[in-house]
């Protein structure tokens, strides 16, 4: 459905226009973002009134977010999650392109699976971005092709989940990506190290004892790596600790062409937590849960810009996988639904901090993947079929008391009553999501039709 209506007093936030006004009516008609300006009056038009319901700070009206970093398990594990679940999972969060990572199973390590995933996802209720693996079978022996990957539509190159390629297999695939114009995502943490700690022989990749120290030493490897290839763009997934910001602060400051995310958990949930979930394997989560002078840290590096984005790492499990003990559990949680809520709520970036935490979910995820990457420029286009979400920072919901669009419920959140709702998203001028109990949108725009 592409809707018609006018938007009444909404806080407009668009990072890369350098726009944030306060109270603007917003006019979309089939789906097409036609104007914004202080008062529209447009005669027969619906007009849904955000300034008056919108509580303290009114709702927010911003180019639609981006998730760099998503698990969609598929092909491999449909009853966690699909690339259609997910995808409108996505949308409930406001985000309207999300980045798919490449450990499915098989993985997607060759131009023919990039081609086959992207073409699967093109019916997707979001933009789905597909990454290629760096290495095959992500065992980080061999390349794979690299050139190849992008030219059948990678957006960027990433083994995430893995980090098993040697700082010389990195050097050859930043060198071999930057020619044409994509960033290497680096999931930081040393497996020989983790293997040794935890006296593993196989993957280490459920592996419980991850110590900062894993983290910092291959942040690290990678930034050096960078700065060896002399060319191509780093980003570095996920960083938890604060010594792996110190690091990533100094590569910034020489220069070094490299970008940073970090999760909302990581910005809202430290250990020792309060009252641990049930099963406390909920909150195991690679890398993991931090100190809270570590999470203070990434708070501060996200609200100043040295780390650019926050991403979801939304890591969908069937519960059996979950319910394990904690050493044999699948580490991960979901996050897409709960992403700016959690944001708001517990990661620091309410109140006066919400155009940064808009910036980290739009600008700042575009400026790590590039612009000629494939990933769209997220900007309000007045004239053109909307690519937007509208949300409200106050709205107050219970993670869990309405279904949601992801198969797998694996988050501690459950339960929790969080602050920041996404009332309404759209993609292309369609209506991917719309919180249809607090946002009267078809019944409004049907009985003024
Ligand atoms: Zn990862």
């Amino acid at each position: 459905m592409r809707p018609t209506f006018v938007l009444r007093g909404v806080r407009v936030l668009d990072p890369l226009s350098g726009r944030d006004d306060e109270r603007r009516d917003v006019w979309f008609e089939d789906g097409r973002l036609l104007a914004i300006d202080a008062r529209i009056d447009k005669g027969g038009v619906a007009v849904i009134d955000l300034d008056a319901s919108g509580g303290r700070h009114g709702a927010v009206l911003s180019p639609g977010f981006i998730d760099l970093h998503a698990h969609l398990r598929e092909p491999g594990d449909p009853d966690a999650e699909t690339v259609s679940s997910g995808a409108r999972a996505a949308a409930a969060g406001g985000f309207t392109q999300v980045v798919a990572m490449a450990n499915t199973d098989p993985p997607i390590d060759a131009p023919e699976r990039v081609a086959e995933a992207c073409a699967h996802a093109g019916g997707a209720a979001v933009r789905v971005l597909q990454v290629a693996a760096l290495s095959r079978g992500l065992s980080g022996s061999e390349l794979t092709d690299i050139r190849g990957c992008i030219a059948a539509g990678a957006v960027a190159i990433s083994d995430d989940g893995r980090n098993a390629a040697t700082p010389r297999l990195l050097v050859d695939a930043l060198r071999t990506a930057g020619a044409s114009a994509r960033a290497v995502l680096v999931h930081p943490e040393d497996e020989e190290a983790i293997a040794q700690i935890n006296n593993a022989h196989g993957s280490v990749v459920r592996c419980a004892q991850r110590p900062p120290g894993t983290e910092s030493r291959a942040v690290d490897l990678a930034i050096r790596a960078l700065a060896h290839a002399g060319a191509g763009r780093l980003h570095l997934q996920h960083l938890s600790t604060a010594e792996s910001v110190e690091t990533l602060r100094r590569a910034r400051d020489g220069g070094l062409a490299v970008t940073a995310e970090v999760t909302p958990h990581h910005l809202g949930m430290w250990q020792p937590v309060a009252q641990p979930p049930e099963p406390a394997a909920l909150l195991k989560v690679n890398p993991p849960l931090r100190t809270e002078h570590d999470r203070n840290a990434m708070v501060h590096a996200l609200r100043e810009g040295v780390i650019d984005a926050v991403a979801t790492d939304h890591a969908p499990h069937r519960r059996v996988e979950k319910g394990a003990d904690y050493d044999s559990a699948a580490p991960g949680m979901i996050g897409l639904e709960t992403a700016l809520a959690a944001c708001i709520t517990i990661g620091g970036m309410g109140g006066n901090w919400l155009p940064a935490l808009v910036e980290r979910l739009t600008a700042g995820p575009y400026r790590a993947l590039g612009a000629g990457s494939g990933v769209f420029e997220p900007r309000l286009h007045t004239g053109e079929p909307a690519t937007c979400v509208v949300f409200d920072p106050d709205a107050e919901w219970v993670v869990g008391a309405e279904p949601s669009a992801s198969r797998s419920s694996n988050t501690p959140l459950l339960g929790e009553r969080l602050r920041g709702k996404v009332l309404l998203t759209l993609v292309d001028g369609r209506i991917a999501y719309h919180d249809a109990s607090r946002l009267q949108l078809a019944a409004e725009t049907a009985a003024h039709a």
